[in-house]
């Protein structure tokens, strides 16, 4: 697969090679399964000496075009799309993990991909752990003859840390590990992580991919041996992505690179101003050079991505009372939306864990996290300021 700096580039050269029409704008094939004309084609479809589509559960060419366009992106040789992001994450982790092997993960990482390494592996007699992805050192320690996987989010959710993907990469080639990496915050615009070593790429194409808000989905790229795997895998196990929220995704990827360029400029742009609020501690963003990642986020990405957090000083309280302030900027729990959105992690996605457990993920009580959206920046600001402003 040739790879393109921008899905639009990729979508002419991709989408008129799936079908004999020259449709202009990607064709919805909302069909759960083909025909055959003869016996021969039927037998060698399933034989795989022809690539004939036979059922969408196992490929749709809605479904192909939106992969097709993702592995453009990223510079993967293949890939897979899942009905959510989830859906790759699990999908992936059992497509390779056997009873008796072990995951190691960082130890921010999404609450339900948290959920899954801590309380559902075990139940296959698969081991997980987490170990600090900043220290070369840790990560030797806690790399066991039985590790299998390794994976990370970078930039975290909702901590927003920086892992560096060349250093962690070579040590799982080093080690024969498969090196997984969701790469939802960045975006490919931002990062490529097959560049710096990643053997698969996940994303839950629910945030930024889509970046409207509309539709669940997932995808893992990568490796194609691996990928073979995986499609194995989901073909019989069921994750599918929906045809239908591949031909919205696919033409979302179309405007991603132009969406993610505003989001960018509009977050750096608030964690400026955020830094100087009397009412807040600390201002998280991976592009400022008080961030203890930033060398390796100028390394690896090309922009710090649409997510800002800032600690306020007044905690809890302040979260709640800030939350309850704000006119513009919604409270969902959702991220990656033309729409800003604020979230305040500990009463809400991080309420059931311990304080210790939050705080060991950078969670504190009065953490937001706000998704900039596509909005004029000086209407953001003035919404968030109107809201920290009693706090003072
Ligand atoms: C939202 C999210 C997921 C899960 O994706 P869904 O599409 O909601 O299943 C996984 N990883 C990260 C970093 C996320 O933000």
């Amino acid at each position: 697969m040739d790879n393109y700096k921008n899905a639009t580039t990729a979508a002419i050269r991709i989408q008129n090679t799936l079908t004999d029409e020259m449709e202009h704008s990607t064709p919805l094939f909302l069909t759960s399964s083909f025909q055959f004309d003869t016996a021969e084609d039927m037998q060698g479809a399933f034989a795989e000496t022809n690539d004939h589509n036979i059922y969408s559960r196992f490929v749709n060419p809605t479904v192909t075009e939106f992969v097709q366009k993702v592995c453009a992106l990223e510079g993967a040789e293949d890939g897979f799309a899942t009905a959510s992001g989830m859906a790759a994450i699990f999908g992936t982790f059992m497509t390779f993990l056997n009873s008796g092997d072990h995951i190691l993960s960082s130890a921010s990482v999404f609450g339900s991909t948290h959920t899954i390494l801590t309380k559902y592996l075990q139940r296959w007699g698969i081991q997980s752990s987490y170990t600090d992805f900043s220290n070369k050192e840790a990560i030797i320690q806690a790399i066991r003859s039985d590790t299998k996987l390794l994976y990370l989010e970078t930039p975290t959710n909702p901590g927003l840390d920086i892992f560096d993907l060349e250093m962690i990469g070579k040590l799982c080639r080093e080690k024969g590990i498969i090196f997984i990496v969701d790469n939802c915050f960045a975006t490919p615009l931002l990062q490529r992580p097959i560049e710096f070593g990643a053997d698969l790429v996940i994303h839950s194409a629910t945030k930024w991919m889509d970046g409207q808000g509309r539709v669940l989905g997932g995808v893992v790229v990568g490796r194609k041996e691996l990928i073979r795997e995986v499609y194995l895998f989901c073909r019989n196990t069921g994750p599918s992505m929906s045809p239908f929220n591949a031909w919205i995704l696919s033409k979302s990827l179309e405007t991603l690179d132009v969406r993610m360029q505003r989001h960018c400029d509009n977050a750096l742009t608030l964690a400026k101003r955020l830094q100087s609020h009397p009412s807040i501690n600390a201002v998280k963003y991976p592009m400022l050079e008080t961030h203890p990642a930033f060398a390796i986020a100028r390394k690896q990405m090309s922009a710090g991505g649409g997510i800002v957090t800032f600690e306020l000083k007044g905690g809890l309280d302040a979260g709640i009372k800030f939350m309850n302030g704000l006119q513009m900027l919604s409270l969902t729990s959702n991220l990656g939306d033309t729409r800003s959105i604020a979230s305040h992690p500990s009463s809400t996605t991080h309420s059931k864990l311990s304080e210790e457990e939050r705080l060991a993920v950078g969670i504190t009580p009065g953490l937001i996290r706000v998704s900039v959206g596509l909005e004029h920046i000086d209407d953001i600001w003035s919404d968030i300021r109107n809201s920290l402003d009693p706090l003072i």
